[in-house]
């Protein structure tokens, strides 16, 4: 077995692993009592819902990350360590934990609020309303991305090599994308891996290049990898995926008040508005997400291969999009050919195999024409 079909393997092993035991924990969160026990605390200080669930986030938090960090820390430290993956220090790996937990938590009690708030007060169709707010969610965390989250983990910079920054900014223009949208990812500080994404949208919408790309990457491979970011810019794709994520939401929410209602009729749980059943919520929303995967990545790797079909377009080279599909997976331990199930269940992006077979083989479509408005998706 090669490497990478051996990294990948075990990677895919523990995320199931890891999806079976965030469901146990959630579950034995609830049975034991523990849940009714943070509420029993938290309302030592008040008897307000609302003052309740930072409280209980909190706590629910750092019970979860302490049962999950062996599983963590041995497949986001240890293996990207064995494979030669990763360049982090055990404090730097640590720090970005305490870093994410804390931006999670200052997102999670605003929304945590709102789903509690429309519970309590938001009618028979509080679902709706949830899966509207979801939606602006959405649209606004992809606005902020590049600007405020993105810079608290990379340093971001606009490109350096001005002969590349030239050759890169002439696909720009034929692709009708602002010229000055490029930027460098500083990844290497942390990892090896190869990365590009079209992220944001309005004015904060740009491509990103991980540094590791542009070192490793010869110039007509970094502008293959460019112009499949243009691809999902010049199809519009963000909006395609909030329409997609518009649509889960409101399918989901309206099953959780499906699921909740059935809870209160089974007395798990008291009323809508009960605190302590949220483990239970999140088990079902869990099981939810799981089962939406294929639909989700099946779309997903529509797009992908749109994509990859508009950059043969745009740069006429096939060459060196193979080469540079063949260093991204060289780069990152994919494995080019994974088990057609596996790849319908979890790949976001057709496999590496089946981008090459496409670059070889498919008649393009005509030279796409420049309408082309906002943009944004990973690469
Ligand atoms: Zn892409």
């Amino acid at each position: 077995m090669t490497t990478a079909k051996e990294y990948s393997r075990i990677k895919l092993r523990l995320s199931l692993i890891g999806f079976g035991m965030t469901l146990i924990f959630l579950a034995l969160v609830f049975v034991t009592g523990l849940s009714h026990l943070f509420i029993q605390w938290a309302s030592l200080f008040s008897s307000n819902l609302f003052v309740w669930i930072p409280f209980y986030l909190l706590l629910l938090g750092i019970v979860e990350y302490v049962v999950d960090f062996p599983l963590h820390y041995y497949s986001s430290f240890y293996l990207e360590h064995r494979y030669q993956l990763s360049n982090q220090t055990l404090t730097a790996w640590l720090w970005r934990d305490l870093k994410q937990a804390l931006i999670g938590f200052a997102f999670a009690i605003p929304l945590m609020e709102g789903f509690y708030f429309l519970l309590r007060y938001g009618s028979d169709y509080w679902w709706s309303f949830a899966a509207l707010g979801w939606t602006l969610i959405t649209m606004l965390l992809a606005r902020i991305l590049p600007t405020w989250i993105i810079p608290l983990f990379y340093r971001v910079k606009p490109l350096s090599n001005e002969l590349l920054n030239q050759r890169l900014q002439q696909l720009c223009k034929q692709a009708e994308m602002p010229v000055r949208a490029i930027y460098e990812l500083g990844l290497s500080r942390d990892t090896k891996k190869a990365n590009a994404a079209l992220v944001g949208w309005g004015i904060s919408r740009r491509v990103l290049l991980g540094d590791t790309l542009v070192t490793q990457f010869s110039p007509e491979e970094t502008a293959a990898v460019l112009a499949h970011e243009l691809g999902h810019h010049h199809y519009r794709h963000i909006w395609k995926l909030v329409v997609v994520s518009a649509l889960t939401g409101l399918f989901g929410f309206f099953l959780i008040d499906k699921v909740i209602a059935l809870t209160i009729q089974h007395q798990f749980l008291i009323s809508y508005d009960d605190l302590a059943g949220f483990p239970l919520i999140a088990f079902f929303i869990t099981i939810f997400s799981f089962l939406m995967l294929p639909l989700q990545n099946g779309y997903s790797r529509r797009l992908e291969r749109q994509a990859d079909r508009f950059a043969i377009e745009l740069t006429q080279d096939r060459t060196h999009f193979i080469s540079s599909m063949e260093k991204l997976a060289e780069q990152n331990l994919s494995d080019k050919n994974p088990h057609p199930l596996v790849e319908f269940f979890f790949y976001d992006h057709p496999a590496i195999g089946k981008r090459i077979e496409m670059a070889k083989n498919d008649q393009l479509p005509n030279r796409p024409q420049p309408p082309a408005a906002e943009g944004c998706h990973r690469s």
